[in-house]
């Protein structure tokens, strides 16, 4: 199966309404730009150096998303030219992202990350630290943000009971944002969650965004 008909099966298997990231984290520009030859214009990247290293050597109408851990010293690298970070889960970080967007004359649009998996090493806020930070005075002083919705990881497991669980309680926590504070603000409608191996869990329990990487560009050699 060539990277062309693995995006056309999944974009075949998940409804309109759903964006697919396709992840593209350890593969060479060179396999990226064979999905991008597909058609496909969404991707995203989980470190900084990989991708300000490939986002000069690709088309420029890629939207890149940012899913993985972000240090606030890195946000300058990405901020003139990323699409999404999805990964936000501090007020500093948000503060420094919004600074830097502003330096570019840009708006960046951001996904809270919620911990939603056993796993501790997975990071994330959980809803008191969100709260803390949406209720924070700083907030309403940042305009060169858009805050889109919220993003999660599932335990890594073959339990797809357990998963559906922790992708509901993720849709519950978008929910709860949504009522409490950003009502009125219609740009908020993201739930990042879903991977390879549970996708199609996700988009049952309520996902729009789906983040894909070894469905589509195969397995990752790491070295
Ligand atoms: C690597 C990664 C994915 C994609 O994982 P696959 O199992 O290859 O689909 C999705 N989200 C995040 C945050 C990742 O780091």
């Amino acid at each position: 199966m060539s990277i062309s008909d693995n995006l056309l099966k999944i974009k075949e298997s998940i409804p309109e309404h759903v964006a697919l990231v396709a992840v593209s984290k350890t593969m060479p520009a060179s396999v990226v730009h064979e999905a991008y030859e597909a058609g496909h214009r969404l991707f995203g990247e989980n470190k900084v150096q990989e991708l300000s290293a490939k986002h000069p050597r690709l088309p420029s109408d890629i939207q890149w998303h940012f899913i993985g851990h972000l240090q606030t010293n890195k946000v300058k690298y990405i901020a003139p030219f990323v699409h999404m970070i999805e990964s936000v889960d501090s007020l500093k970080l948000l503060i420094e992202i919004n600074r830097q967007a502003a330096k570019s004359g840009r708006i960046i649009n951001c996904l809270l990350q919620f911990h939603i998996a056993e796993e501790e090493s997975k990071f994330g806020l959980n809803r008191k630290e969100a709260a803390l930070m949406l209720g924070d005075p700083a907030m309403s002083e940042l305009n060169s943000i858009n805050i889109a919705g919220v993003m999660g990881m599932a335990t890594f497991t073959d339990d797809m009971e357990h998963v559906r669980q922790e992708f509901r309680n993720l849709r519950n926590i978008f929910d709860w944002l949504k009522s409490t504070y950003f009502s009125d603000h219609a740009a908020f409608r993201e739930i990042s969650m879903g991977m390879s191996g549970d996708y199609p869990v996700a988009i049952e329990e309520g996902a729009t965004i789906v983040r894909i990487g070894s469905l589509i560009f195969g397995e990752r050699q790491y070295h």
